[in-house]
């Protein structure tokens, strides 16, 4: 198989793992009396959705700038994963409410069933084989999405250990340790909850235009000083747009020399810029005199309004 299958095959195992996981895991808890293992297979189906999401994420964001979306549709896939934030976020409430009430509730003690215990091991067991394999496809195919999913895998068995020692202890300590199970689930809920919240915080950045790290601004600031007649660079923005960076460069150029002139800088330093970084989909480039850059140099020293007016020069 090629690297790109490779990469493939690996994300579709991972897809039905998970699938087969969660029901099993769903089923089993139901029948076996446990809590736990109910949580634990809504966490394996909720993986399931985050990758189908991711996967519909990237093949809208993949698709061609057109009429209606001249800057592309790389933000495609910060909308499904905040979209995946907030439901693993609701998911997890509802379980740690359930566990929570039922930690409270006093309620007749019956122990999860050894089927319960077995499914949480088998799960444990599969999600370490699947860390296992992952991370060294990741390694051959040199993929970061494929190694993320790999420490994924890693930290759901940590998911169903919480589960399995909730489950065994409620199971061996008779009625006095029969919350064990329900802590568990709960425990679960919270793994499901943090999970959610840092999608959410990664989508919350690319959503909000954030800035390039000021490595990369850095790095494009030289390569329009590389190019013949520019004088200075003036200010440069650089946001992300999914795996994009759209640029906004102001280069000042010799005040005396005709707008062609001008014009066919800012075009060299567009195809520069753009053909010596790999991300970077477009440039625009803001022509102005050498020399009267003086007034925007404390630009962000200015009251927000003052910033506003002066955007555009
Ligand atoms: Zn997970
Ligand atoms: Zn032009
Ligand atoms: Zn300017």
């Amino acid at each position: 198989m090629e690297r790109y299958g490779k990469a493939q095959f690996a994300a579709a195992i991972g897809l039905v793992a998970n699938g087969v996981l969660g029901l099993a895991k769903i089923t089993g808890g139901t029948l076996g009396r446990s809590s736990a293992l109910v949580a634990d297979g809504v966490h394996s189906l909720s993986d399931c959705g985050t990758s189908v999401a991711a996967l519909i994420g990237l093949k809208v964001a993949a698709k061609p700038p057109d009429k209606g979306h001249p800057y592309g549709h790389g933000r495609a896939e910060s909308i499904t994963g905040k979209v995946v934030a907030i439901i693993l976020i609701i998911i997890a409430v509802i379980l740690a409410w359930n566990s929570a009430s039922r930690l409270l509730r006093p309620h007749e003690y019956s122990a999860p069933f050894l089927g319960a215990l077995l499914i949480a091991g088998a799960s444990i067991l599969i999600k370490e084989g699947l860390f296992q394999y992952k991370i060294r496809v990741a390694k051959k195919t040199g993929s970061t999405a494929i190694e993320a999913d790999a420490w994924h895998h890693r930290s759901d068995s940590f998911s169903s250990v919480a589960a399995f020692v909730g489950i065994g202890a409620s199971m061996a300590g008779g009625p006095k340790w029969a919350f064990m199970d329900n802590a568990a689930a709960g425990a679960v809920a919270l793994i499901i909850l943090w999970v959610g919240v840092s999608i959410f915080r990664k989508t919350w950045g690319e959503l909000m235009d954030a800035s390039a790290p000021e490595k990369t601004l850095g790095n494009l600031r030289a390569l329009a000083l590389e190019v013949p007649g520019v004088d200075a660079v003036e200010k440069i923005f650089a946001r992300k747009s999914g795996l994009d960076i759209f640029v906004d460069i102001h280069i000042e150029v010799d005040p005396e020399m005709t707008v062609k002139e001008g014009h066919d800088i800012a075009r060299r330093v567009r195809k520069h810029i753009t053909g010596e970084s790999d991300n970077v989909k477009n440039v625009l480039v803001h022509v102005e005199p050498h020399g009267s850059g003086a007034d925007e140099a404390h630009l962000f020293n200015q009251p927000s309004d003052v910033i506003w007016r002066n955007f555009g020069c």
